[in-house]
């Protein structure tokens, strides 16, 4: 083996080891979290407060993080993988880095819709990937559904995001599930059509563009809204139900779940346990004004303000099981 590539094994394994916060001794777990540190710190350090345990933690983004879980196998220090959105905890768990863990706690705590019924990955806080409107423009009357969005009425007045972000996947992959193919197809085509500008590289931009006049509605995370509307609670923009005599909203999560080759199994279930109660359920939603998976806890007081809804409540495991099809359905439907 040449001496530089030994040099840089050395190098890699010694990033390996130090950029977890400090090194993981005795009971403390060890999470990798495609959230950012301060969405998952406080939750983590409320856990240390009550119980000792130390929550050693490093941040990245999701793909990085399930190819260093693949890379570390049996040698990795993490215990539980957290991150956004059912598609990609649907996809940590189709590469084996999971472990099925049945827990009577987990269960109860969390609808079965929000985790996998193969009981690898659970939701931990709920969004909605609702409607937004201009107040200005748009009578909430006039609005019905995501896929009424496809309509004529529409036409030049729909701003989305890029088909790029997994937010969008996963709901055209929960509409195929609804819907079909050929419907689905239809439903994203209108969009295409209805389309005021193109398609924006994320949700905020969205909605400053309806603020600015580019368009009248569109399609975001419900906590996106929340920031903006806590920076100005002016904006002439409002959040909008769908498909509430049909489906109901399309709903995602954040979540995690154990690694296969964790060495802390029991402190690592005991862990995501808590996460899924009533303090840390709290917490967890509130940090990025998000909503408790557990119907049990109630939701933040700015959230409430948005009004109650009905949820879809198909398994999200189907974003990740219908995602490559949602991918290659919208290239087909021209939306970029
Ligand atoms: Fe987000």
């Amino acid at each position: 083996m040449h001496k530089q590539i030994i040099v840089l094994i050395g190098f890699l394994s010694l990033m390996l080891t130090t950029t977890i916060a400090g090194a993981a001794t005795g009971e403390d777990i060890v999470v990798y979290s495609a959230r950012n540190e301060h969405l998952i710190k406080p939750v983590f350090e409320k856990y240390t407060q009550e119980t000792g345990i130390k929550i050693k933690y490093i941040t990245d983004k999701a793909p990085v993080l399930l190819q260093r879980l693949k890379a570390e196998g049996t040698n990795t220090k993490a215990d539980l993988l957290i991150t956004v959105d059912a598609g990609n905890l649907w996809h940590a768990a189709q590469t084996g880095v999971l472990k099925t863990v049945v827990s009577e706690t987990l269960q109860a705590n969390i609808p079965s819709h929000l985790r996998d019924p193969g009981n690898r990955w659970f939701g931990l806080s709920l969004r909605a990937r609702t409607i937004v409107y201009s107040t200005q423009r748009v009578k909430p009357t006039e609005l019905t559904s995501y896929e009424d969005l496809a309509t004529d009425a529409w036409e030049g007045r729909l701003l989305l995001r890029t088909s790029k972000k997994v937010y969008n996947q996963s709901l055209v992959a929960m509409l195929l599930k609804e819907h079909g193919d050929q419907v689905t197809s239809e439903i994203v085509k209108g969009w295409v059509n209805n389309l005021a500008a193109p398609p924006f590289s994320n949700d905020t931009k969205v909605m400053e563009a309806i603020i600015a006049g580019q368009g009248d509605v569109g399609i975001v995370n419900t906590y996106y809204f929340g920031r903006l509307a806590k920076k100005n609670p002016d904006i002439p923009i409002a959040l909008f139900w769908p498909n509430q005599s049909t489906g109901g909203v399309h709903v995602n999560v954040s979540g995690g779940g154990i690694v296969a080759t964790s060495k802390k199994q029991a402190a690592a279930i005991a862990f995501l346990e808590w996460l899924s109660a009533a303090d840390a359920q709290r917490m967890f939603a509130d940090v990025n004004m998000e909503y408790p998976v557990n119907p049990e806890v109630s939701v933040n007081s700015a959230v409430a303000t948005w009004g109650t809804f009905k949820q879809n409540d198909i398994n999200l495991s189907n974003a990740g099981e219908n995602q490559a099809a949602a991918i290659k359905l919208m290239d087909r439907a021209g939306y970029r």
